[in-house]
């Protein structure tokens, strides 16, 4: 059945897609090259990229999230994302049908989903913007989260990026991206670092344990949003965004504070609590009378033009998210450095002195402080091109073979690390690879080029250019 005109709602199965959930092992004896057509780019992450594959044998559409792990670590990371996976077999969290472990990378096939960010389809024309609504899409999400946690799982990583719609025509979302998520054990803290400013917990600022109501912290800032189009603690910058958690200030502005029923800004208020204890759980969130008696939410139709506000400052912070690991940190040893006395306005103003100044000297457009260099080989060897990029925000990377893009494939390798070290190699070098190669890099700020002359020579004979005889090598 279809299921375009009337929202969705957890009770309603029939339109639901069942589902063969698979446990998936990490193959590392196929590429993904060879069971997928890579077809174009879905999103970039902090890990590396997501792009729409085709699988061969069945033509099915999934989307392959690479990310680069060439330390243990990140290749440990990687696992983990599919081992939580395999425990989160639900119609509300997207899930995982293979992963791959190939040099350099460990790939993740999800299944596709079609449908975008969810506010980017909230703000959308034909889309009725409301309580009513948005009770929907919170109810949804808190299945999807209270699963993860009957499970012992927190996601981490909650904010509106990461709650996608299935299909451009219905109103059903998904939870994305697990790769912050973490498994709980009874008696085994857990301090994290990282997180997206606007949305991470007190407790993870303070660099204390998080816990599953960690989560339902950055739930009640989506609900937030969703309801207001404001950001309860966004600041000029992600130092003052996290100055104003910590403080836990926030309130509605007048114009919300008029607009939304006493009963959705109850939920926010028990989501946002300082104190992780005192928040409600997923369990008591989807009993709270504002989810579970859509007739006490206001009808009124909610303004969409400051979640479009929201949604074009979210793409144009995107670019500087790298630095926030980096004030973060700075920020801890700010904290123990002055014994945790309280913070004065001199010190504030000198971090953000600081802080500020790093995230200006950062913002670089792309330069390659080392360009690709002329190569000769001789047939069936191997080449490799090198270059080394500078840039800031980390630049997106193209190579090039007489002007055409290069595909990775067995012969193609591309490797690019953290550190802008970025290699092309190629091998079981072929007379046709001979040519012009190219390693395009590029961000917000600009682009940069730079290419180098591949010479083959056959292994058996050479046919001299200067006088036309053929020589033995
Ligand atoms: P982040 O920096 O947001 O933590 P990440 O590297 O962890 O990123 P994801 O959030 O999982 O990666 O994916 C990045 C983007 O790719 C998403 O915001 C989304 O646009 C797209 N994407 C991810 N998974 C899927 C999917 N299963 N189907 C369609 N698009 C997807
Ligand atoms: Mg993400």
């Amino acid at each position: 059945m279809i299921c375009m005109s009337y929202l969705f709602t957890d009770e309603d199965p029939e339109c639901e897609e069942p589902v063969e959930y698979t446990e998936v092992t990490v193959n590392t004896t196929d590429r993904v090259d060879n069971l997928y057509i890579k077809l174009e780019k879905l999103g970039m992450g902090k890990f590396g990229q997501v792009y729409k594959l085709q699988e061969k044998r069945t033509g099915k559409i999934r989307a392959g999230k690479f990310s680069k792990a060439r330390l243990q670590k990140d290749i440990a990371n990687a696992r983990s994302e599919v081992e939580l996976m395999n425990k989160l077999h639900h119609p509300r969290l997207v899930h995982c049908v293979a992963a791959f472990q190939e040099p350099g990378w460990v790939i993740l096939v999800l299944e596709y989903i079609a449908g975008g960010e969810l506010f980017e389809r909230i703000v959308a024309d034909d889309f009725e913007h409301t309580e009513i609504t948005s009770v929907d899409y919170m109810s949804q999400i808190l299945s999807g989260v209270g699963y993860m946690h009957q499970q012992g799982i927190v996601h981490l990583d909650l904010k509106p990026e990461n709650i996608v719609c299935v299909s451009k025509v219905d109103t059903r979302v998904k939870i994305i991206d697990f790769g912050l998520a973490r498994k709980l054990e009874p008696g085994v803290p857990v301090k994290v670092l990282q997180g997206t400013a606007e949305f991470v917990a007190p407790e993870v600022i303070a660099y204390e344990p998080v816990g599953f109501t960690t989560d339902m912290w950055s739930l009640g800032v989506i609900c937030f949003i969703l309801l207001s189009g404001e950001s309860p603690f966004q600041g000029e910058n992600d130092t003052e965004t996290l100055q104003n958690i910590t403080s836990g200030n926030w309130e509605f502005d007048e114009e919300t504070d008029a607009v939304l029923s006493d009963s959705a800004k109850d939920f926010i208020r028990r989501l946002l609590q300082k104190n992780m204890k005192s928040r409600l759980t997923a369990e008591q969130a989807v009993n709270h009378p504002w989810i579970k008696d859509k007739a006490i939410s206001s009808t009124k139709t909610l303004s969409k033009e400051k979640i479009k506000k929201f949604l074009a400052r979210q793409k144009w912070q995107k670019t500087g998210k790298a630095v926030l690991a980096l004030k973060r940190m700075a920020m801890l040893s700010h904290k123990s450095d002055s014994n945790s006395s309280p913070t004065t306005d001199t010190d504030d103003s000198e971090s953000k002195k600081v802080f500020s100044f790093l995230q200006e000297q950062l913002q670089r457009p792309p330069v390659f402080s080392s360009p690709l260099k002329d190569q000769a080989e001789v047939s069936g060897s191997s080449a490799r091109f090198h270059c080394h990029i500078e840039g800031f925000p980390d630049p997106e990377v193209l190579w090039f073979f007489s002007g055409s893009p290069i595909q990775e494939s067995k012969r193609f390798e591309i490797e690019y690390e953290d550190s802008g070290s970025c290699t092309l190699i190629i091998s079981d070098v072929l007379p046709s690879d001979a040519g012009v190669y190219m390693c395009q890099a590029s961000n917000s700020h600009g682009q940069a080029e730079t290419s180098a002359r591949l010479t083959v020579h056959c292994l058996r004979a050479e046919r001299s250019i200067r006088d036309g005889t053929v020589k033995t090598v």
